[in-house]
């Protein structure tokens, strides 16, 4: 019998930092992940992590003021107080742990600008930030002998008398399924980028955990606040991080002018991202983009600061725009990033199902609210990681195991691979997805309107009757890639369909929800946030009060 005291579902940067501190609270601990840890999806990240270090001169009430502010006020205060008091902290405990952070002339850790915040608080390595942490805690990972199922694919959380007790998961090399028994479990599975088509995200990222968490009874906040990240590779969607604004590059119209004097003269390319967004779709709306897209100029910066400091973009630019980024302007637009919303958690990584615990994007603490700060992310995933380490570690101490028929999950689930497999006749997983991804983004965008969801939704419908149908071309058991696919999409369907549905709900514009028939940002009807919840009529909504601790709303301006 497979059987852990905290089972971590994620390898990623808030999966591996949560097993960690599970562990060294005395806990049996496992982690399972789709695939090898280090290809995780923190792999990606570009440019670094925030912290407010007070032998900087910064105060952590200033990183959180900027936080709430760039949430458009809908982020919980409390839980911000949290995450940025405690950050300057966990940057030494990953300095301490081998990240090897770069360093300014004077020998010290070293930072760069951000959008949305008033002072340089980001700490980074070149621009491949996240892999650095990524293996960094790999490595501890190790060094600690924390079990890994790698390449096992979880199907669902095991809720017995309303209590999180495991999960069933398909091992993928075998196709084999098993039950892991837990006395508690905490979901790290990521966010939901591939919902939408084209994303910045891995193909990986189908949010496979919030699906699970949703279909079990888990309440899910937040879930309209869909990021666009203002600097994407038009067609391919590849990222090139906000590092790079960061460093001082600037975005030009058409006519060559730096157009964000219009939308926000003080920060100017380093406003909130969703400010930027909205100005970039504006001009391109407007007639002054060039095929689509405006331009990032990065050539006053010269090739030594863009070679240090940039290194994987000139190679993204190269190789995805056949740009050469020292001596030419990139041509970019707003692509689809990151959710704020996810999984409703407290401050310690708790849902509303006992023994279910979850954190990194695929939760909401909320401490993003409506619109995120670029390095706030990774952060999210180290401090609330942490926290649910500890917390979960501690709740599983006063447990035993709860016993169930671990044979009817395996059966149960070995029939409904079975039966996909036995199919037929019916469609290819790829073109429900792609339709799917291409829809979210032409009626899901940087903005969008009542008739256009609306339409979304009954297209959403008609994927889900469509995805009853899918077919295999592989029926082997071994490294079944065509069935993964397939239980992934039934996942991204989920969460579509949840976005949308609060999405609609929304009626004002706040941060990343953007809509054009609520143009005004509505704090009396609207400073709440929106819960979804799975019942057999499908999803139903709820409010929440938004936690307010001492910055109280206004109008937001850069
Ligand atoms: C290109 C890019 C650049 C970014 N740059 C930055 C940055 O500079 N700074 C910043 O703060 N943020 C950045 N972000 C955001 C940030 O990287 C992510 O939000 C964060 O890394 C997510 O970490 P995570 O641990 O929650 O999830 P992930 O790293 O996505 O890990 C998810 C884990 O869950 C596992 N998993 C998922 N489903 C299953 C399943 N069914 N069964 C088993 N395992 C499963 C996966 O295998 C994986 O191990 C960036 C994002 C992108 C896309």
């Amino acid at each position: 019998m497979l059987e852990h005291d905290v089972l971590v579902i994620g390898a990623g940067l808030a999966g591996m930092r949560a097993a960690l501190s599970a562990q060294e609270m005395g806990a049996n601990v496992a982690v399972v992940s789709k695939v090898h840890p280090v290809r995780s999806h923190s792999n990606a990240a570009q440019g670094g992590i925030n912290a407010a270090l007070t032998d900087r001169g910064d105060d952590w009430n200033d990183h959180a003021y900027d936080t709430v502010k760039g949430s458009d006020y809908l982020g919980d205060q409390d839980a911000i107080e949290i995450m940025c008091s405690e950050a300057g902290q966990e940057l030494i405990n990953l300095e301490h742990m081998g990240v090897i952070f770069n360093r300014d002339e004077q020998g010290l850790l070293g930072t760069r600008a951000f959008g949305g915040q008033q002072k340089a608080r980001t700490f980074f390595v070149a621009d491949f930030t996240g892999q650095a942490m990524l293996h960094v805690l790999y490595e501890q990972l190790i060094k600690s002998s924390i079990r890994v199922y790698e390449e096992w694919f979880v199907l669902s959380l095991i809720i017995e008398d309303g209590v999180c007790c495991g999960v069933t998961a398909l091992e993928i090399g075998t196709g084999r399924v098993y039950v892991i028994r837990a006395k508690t479990v905490i979901m790290c599975s990521g966010g939901v980028g591939r919902v939408f088509e084209p994303s910045t995200n891995a193909l990986i990222v189908t949010g496979d955990g919030i699906g699970q968490a949703y279909a079990s009874g888990a309440d899910l906040m937040d879930m309209e606040m869909i990021q666009y990240h203002p600097t994407t590779l038009k067609g391919s969607g590849v990222l090139i991080t906000e590092g790079a604004r960061g460093e001082g590059a600037y975005l030009l119209n058409s006519d060559g002018k730096r157009f964000m004097e219009t939308y926000a003269p003080n920060m100017m390319e380093l406003a909130s991202r969703d400010v930027v967004s909205r100005a970039e779709q504006t001009e391109i709306d407007q007639g002054r983009g060039v095929d689509g897209c405006v331009y990032l100029d990065l050539r006053h910066l010269g090739e030594d600061l863009i070679r240090e400091r940039l290194t994987q973009i000139v190679d993204i630019g190269q190789d995805f725009a056949g740009v050469n980024i020292i001596n030419e302007p990139i041509p970019i637009r707003p692509g689809m990033h990151y959710i704020m919303g996810g999984i409703k958690t407290d401050v310690n990584g708790r849902t509303n199902i006992p023994g279910l615990y979850a954190a990194g994007e695929c939760a909401c603490v909320s401490v993003h609210g409506g619109n995120r700060l670029g390095a706030n992310s990774l952060l999210d995933t180290v401090i609330f990681g942490r926290r649910s380490g500890v917390h979960a570690a501690a709740y599983a101490k006063e447990q035993g195991f709860i016993k169930f028929d671990v044979q009817s999950y395996i059966k149960g689930y070995d029939q409904k691979l079975n039966s996909i497999a036995d199919r037929q006749e019916g469609e290819r997983w790829a073109q429900i997805r792609n339709d799917l991804g291409k829809d979210m983004d032409q009626y899901f965008g940087v903005y969008r309107e009542e008739s256009g969801m609306q339409n979304l939704l009954s297209r959403i419908e008609d994927c889900k009757r469509r995805y009853e149908k899918v077919v295999l071309q592989d029926r082997g058991t071994i490294f079944n890639t065509d069935l993964v696919f397939t239980l992934e999409l039934g996942f991204m369907l989920d969460c579509a369909e949840t976005i949308v549905t609060s999405g609609i709900e929304r009626k004002e514009s706040r941060g990343a929800h953007s809509r054009t028939d609520y143009p005004l940002r509505n704090d009396k009807d609207w400073l709440k946030h929106v819960v979804v919840s799975k019942t057999d009529n499908g999803p139903t909504l709820s409010h929440l009060p938004v936690k307010i601790t001492k910055w109280i709303p206004e109008e937001r301006k850069y």
